[in-house]
C-alpha cells in the first residue's frame, strides 16, 4: 500500500495505525533520512541540507534506500509506504521493484486536507527524537509535556516544520508529487480520503478496505 498526500496530512500517523492493524511494516523514507542525519552517517551528511530546506532528495539515492529496506525479511508479506514515491520516476521504479518481488499494490491512499488546515496542524506537531512517534498538541498530546508516551524519548519540532519551510514543501508537493494521483488513476486502486483527525481518516479507510 502507498500513502499519498501533501506533507502534514497525517500520512505517518495513519500509516502507523494501518501497520499495527495489518501486522506489516510501515516504511517512511523521511524517517530513514532523519535517522541517518541524527547518526551522522554518510547518507545523513549527503541529505541533511536538502531535507532541512524541504527539498526532495535525488531519486537515485531515495530509490536505493527503498530497495534495500524492502528486501528485508519483514517486508515479504507486504508493507506500507509513507512518503514514497514522491515523483513519477520513483513510482516507476517502485513498480519494477514490486514486480521483482511478486507483489502488487493493493491500494494507493490519497489523504487530502485544505492547505490552511495543513499549516495549522504542522505547527502543532511534535515528533519523538527516539522512536519517531508523532503527536499533535491539540488532538493527541503526550501524557507528559515534551515526553513520548511510548518510549520516554524527548519530543521536538522538526526543522522542516517551521512555517516558511512548510510553504516550500507544499509547493514542491504540488509540482512533483501531486501528478502521482493521475499516474495511479487507472493503474491501481486509488482511494481518496479526508477527515478531521488521523483516527477518523484511519477508521474511514478500514471501512473502505
Ligand atoms: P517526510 O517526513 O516524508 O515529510 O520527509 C522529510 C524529508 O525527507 C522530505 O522533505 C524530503 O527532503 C526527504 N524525503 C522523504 N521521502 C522522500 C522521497 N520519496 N523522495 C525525495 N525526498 C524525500
Amino acid at each position: 500500500m502507498v500513502l499519498l498526500g501533501a506533507p502534514g496530512v497525517g500520512k505517518g500517523t495513519v500509516g502507523d495505525m494501518l501497520a499495527e492493524k495489518f501486522g506489516i511494516p510501515k516504511i517512511s523514507t523521511g524517517d530513514i533520512f532523519r535517522k541517518a542525519i541524527a547518526e551522522k552517517t554518510p547518507l545523513g551528511r549527503k541529505v541533511n541540507e536538502l531535507t532541512g530546506k524541504g527539498e526532495l532528495v535525488p531519486d537515485d539515492i531515495t530509490v536505493a534506500i527503498v530497495k534495500e529496506r524492502i528486501a528485508k525479511e519483514d517486508c515479504k508479506n507486504g508493507f506500507i509506504m509513507d512518503g514514497f514515491p514522491r515523483t513519477i520516476h520513483q513510482a516507476e521504479e517502485l513498480d519494477k521493484l514490486l514486480k521483482g518481488m511478486n507483489l502488487r499494490l493493493d491500494a494507493v491512499v490519497n489523504i487530502f486536507l485544505p492547505k490552511e488546515e495543513i499549516i495549522r496542524r504542522i505547527s502543532l506537531r511534535r515528533t519523538c527524537g527516539n522512536c519517531s512517534m508523532i503527536y499533535n498538541l491539540n488532538f493527541s498530546p503526550p501524557k507528559k509535556d515534551g515526553v513520548c508516551d511510548k518510549c520516554g524519548g524527548l519530543l521536538y519540532q522538526r526543522d522542516d516544520e517551521k512555517e516558511e519551510t512548510v510553504l516550500n514543501r507544499l509547493s514542491i508537493y504540488e509540482k512533483q508529487t501531486a501528478p502521482l494521483i493521475k499516474y495511479y488513476e487507472g493503474r491501481s486502486r486509488l482511494i481518496n480520503v479526508t477527515g478531521e483527525t488521523s483516527k477518523e481518516i484511519f477508521e474511514r479507510l478500514i471501512e473502505i478496505l
